[in-house]
């Protein structure tokens, strides 16, 4: 693997240091970081106002990209998934959901997933490898160049999600670096607020979240309110249960801005976790934990050939929601997005193929 520094990974402060080493002053290292992160330019070439010299010395010591588009799938609905590789060859996936409003990208924290989640196709993969900070950043550059062009402008911003390959909180120093890199205004700017981080539910990195200052939303993967059950469909429960995961939640809850929420996210599997009885009891853990401010996304259980689980019917899924609604909680149906492609929540496994439809074809 190359000695060399991704660039991409590196905050505005460390540029500076860099540029020292290399004997340029300040205003160089935030050119840099303009060019890599608002201008979106992909190699040290392309940054045409800097001295020749100093691009070659650029180039010796240093990568912006080290992410290697493998292929683009594009869905029926628009959304694109992104099979990319690092250099050592693991995969990377990325989402691009479009929507009139606003667009999302859906982030991967890491190649695989060590979690076993039972229901997940990601698990299958195993954890190959915890991406680096430039790993996680070149992603949203890679689609924000494909959809709008290198360094176009995105419409209407961009919301970030970190629901994609792997756990995040076990990857959680570089998420946050990662961060607050894209958060920059001489970068992406895509500041704290438009993004949110799904957790599987790693105890300790919530009540760390919960301290930072200027942190993203959050988003908790439930799937079931039993221990017993929960126990199967995420052995990390077994890690940490429902009574530790509930305690950090009302934690979190305590440091919620104004109109802020956080969200469960419960994936409805036909026929495991989506009964009357089900949803009552989800509504009584809430209610235990007197946990107000908070809203829960019912998620229609992608499938696949390698996983056993259907999908929940969709009057299951309405009458899960209305019990819940009876009860005063929030609840709201995601739609799958992507399906086809295998872009949908759960589906990322790195494969090189679509269902059929889809339009293929790489860089
Ligand atoms: N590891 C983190 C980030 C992944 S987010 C987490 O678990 O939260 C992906 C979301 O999709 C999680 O809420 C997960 O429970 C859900 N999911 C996983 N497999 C799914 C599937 N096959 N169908 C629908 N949702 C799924």
């Amino acid at each position: 693997m190359s000695e060399k520094i991704h660039i991409t990974g590196l905050k505005p402060a460390e540029l500076v240091e860099l540029a020292a080493e290399l004997g340029e002053p300040r205003y160089r290292a935030i050119q840099i970081f303009k060019a890599v992160h608002e201008r979106r330019l992909r190699s040290f070439d392309d940054i045409t106002d800097l001295p020749k010299k100093l691009r070659e010395r650029l180039a010796d010591t240093a990568d912006i990209s080290r992410l290697t588009v493998t292929s683009r799938y594009i869905s029926n609905d628009g959304t694109r998934r992104y099979l990319m590789k690092t250099a050592s060859g693991n995969p990377v996936e990325t989402v691009f959901i479009p929507s009139e409003s606003r667009d999302t990208i859906c982030f991967s924290s890491q190649s695989g997933c060590p979690l076993k989640c039972d229901f997940c196709l990601t698990a299958k993969l195993g954890l190959l490898s915890n991406l680096t900070v430039g790993e996680i950043v070149e992603q949203i550059i890679i689609v924000l160049n494909d959809v709008y062009g290198v360094g176009g402008e995105t419409p209407h911003g961009t919301n970030l999600v970190g629901m994609g390959a792997g756990e995040p909180f076990l990857n959680f120093e570089n998420l946050i670096a990662a961060l607050e890199i894209m958060a920059d205004e001489n970068g992406l700017f895509i500041v704290p607020n438009r993004v949110t981080i799904s957790t599987a539910g790693i105890v300790p990195k919530i009540h760390e979240f919960a301290k930072l200052e200027n942190r993203p939303h959050l988003a908790i993967s439930l799937s079931s309110a039993r221990n017993e059950l929960r126990d199967k469909l995420m052995p990390i429960n077994k890690r940490w249960n429902l009574d530790e995961l509930l305690s950090a939640a009302k934690e979190f809850e305590g440091s919620l801005r104004r109109g802020e929420r956080f969200t469960f996210e419960y994936v409805m599997l036909g026929g495991v976790n989506d009964s009357a009885a089900d949803a009552a009891e989800l509504a009584r853990l809430l209610d235990r934990y007197q946990l107000s401010r908070v809203k829960i996304n019912l998620i229609p259980h992608n499938g696949a050939e390698k996983l056993d689980y259907n999908s929940s019917t969709p009057e299951s899924v309405e009458r899960f929601k209305s019990i819940l609604e009876s009860r005063g909680v929030s609840a709201y149906v995601r739609q799958p997005r992507g399906r086809d492609i295998y872009a949908a929540c759960g589906q990322l496994a790195a494969m090189d193929e679509a269902r059929g439809t889809a339009a293929g074809g790489g860089e």
